[in-house]
C-alpha cells in the first residue's frame, strides 16, 4: 500500500495532509517551553534502540534526589519555562533493588509515589507538570491526574510481533501494546489530556503503523483526550543492539507523517521532533506535520 506510493500519490496525500493542518491550525507552529527532569535513567525495559537507560553499575546511572529536582525546577522557572517535563525510565524499582532501597530511604514505595511529590514541587513554583512515567495502572492514573496538567505515553506501535524474539521490544515487558493501550484508555476514562505517539523505523510494517493510528483514533473517538501525537523517526544510537539498524528514509517517513495527519482527527496536534530531522523539517510541515 503506502510503501508502493509513487511520488505523484505522495504529493496528493501530502496536499491533503497539509490542507487538514491549515484548516485546524492555520500557519501556527507551537512549542512548549519546558524544563526536562529525567527523574531516573534506570528502567525495567530494555528496548533495543534505547540510548537513555543505564544499568546501576554504569557511571552515568542516576536517580535524581529531591534537592536536585527542586534545583532544576528553580532554574527552569528562572529561564522562563512554563512546563515541567518529567520523563524517565519505567518502574525501575521492579527490577533494581538499589532503586527500591533509594526510594525507600526517601520515604517512597515506588517511582510513581516519588513523582507525585515532585509534581507538587513543580506546581508550587507555578510550573505545569507533564509526566511521561511509562505504563500505569488505573489507580496510578487517578493519583497522578491530581498533580499533572497533562500526561503522555508513546504507544510506539500496536504490533505484538515487535515484542517477539529478535524484536526491538523483546526484553521490554512494558512495551506490550495491550498495557500501553490500557494506559491510554485509563487516561481517557479519567479525562487526562494526553500525548501519545509512534516510533517509526524499528521494524514495523506499514500495515502495523496504520493499525496503530487506527487504535489511537478509536480511543480518542471514545474519550476525546488525545491532544497530541508524536510521529518520531528512529535514529540509531551508539552502543545499542540496534546501532546498525538503518533509520527510515526521509521519503518514507514523510509519507507516514502525511498518513497520520489524514487518519487522525484534525484537532489532534502532530509533533515531529525537529531535533531528529535537521534539514527536513520544512518538508515535513508541508506533509501535515
Ligand atoms: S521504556 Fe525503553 S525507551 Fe524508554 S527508557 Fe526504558 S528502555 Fe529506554
Amino acid at each position: 500500500m503506502l510503501e508502493k506510493c509513487e511520488w505523484k500519490e505522495l504529493e496528493d496525500i501530502g496536499h491533503l495532509a497539509d490542507s487538514i493542518r491549515k484548516q485546524f491550525f492555520g500557519n501556527t507552529i507551537t512549542f512548549s517551553k519546558n524544563v526536562f527532569i529525567p527523574l531516573v535513567n534506570l528502567c525495567r525495559n530494555k528496548c533495543a534502540y534505547c540510548g537513555f537507560r543505564k544499568e546501576p553499575w554504569e557511571k552515568d546511572a542516576r536517580l535524581l534526589h529531591p534537592k536536585k529536582v527542586k534545583s532544576i525546577l528553580v532554574q527552569g522557572k528562572k529561564a522562563g519555562c512554563s512546563e515541567a517535563l518529567f520523563t524517565f525510565g519505567e518502574k525501575p524499582e521492579e527490577v533494581y533493588l538499589s532503586v527500591r532501597h533509594e526510594l525507600q530511604k526517601m520515604g517512597y514505595a515506588s517511582i510513581i509515589e516519588y513523582l507525585y511529590d515532585m509534581c507538587l514541587e513543580a506546581l508550587k513554583l507555578g510550573l505545569l507538570p507533564h509526566s511521561n512515567p511509562g505504563v500505569l495502572t488505573e489507580e496510578e492514573v487517578k493519583a497522578l491526574r491530581e498533580v499533572n496538567a497533562s500526561m503522555g505515553l508513546m504507544l510506539e506501535n500496536v504490533s505484538k510481533r515487535l515484542c517477539g524474539a529478535g524484536g526491538p521490544h523483546e526484553h521490554s515487558p512494558g512495551k506490550h501494546p495491550k498495557l500501553r493501550l490500557d494506559t491510554l484508555t485509563y487516561a481517557g476514562k479519567w479525562k487526562v489530556p494526553f500525548t501519545t505517539g509512534l516510533l517509526i523505523g524499528i521494524g514495523e510494517t506499514i500495515e502495523e503503523t496504520i493499525a496503530s493510528l487506527r487504535a489511537i483514533r478509536s480511543i480518542h473517538d471514545k474519550y476525546g483526550h488525545i491532544q497530541e501525537v508524536i510521529i518520531q523517526n528512529f535514529v540509531p544510537k551508539k552502543n545499542t543492539p540496534m546501532s546498525n539498524h538503518p533509520p527510515p528514509n526521509p521519503e518514507y517517513f514523510s509519507k507516514v507523517v502525511a498518513l497520520a495527519r489524514t487518519m487522525l482527527p484534525g484537532d489532534v496536534s502532530l509533533q515531529i521532533p525537529p531535533n531528529l530531522n535537521p534539514g527536513y523539517i520544512d518538508s515535513l510541515i508541508r506533509m501535515g506535520g
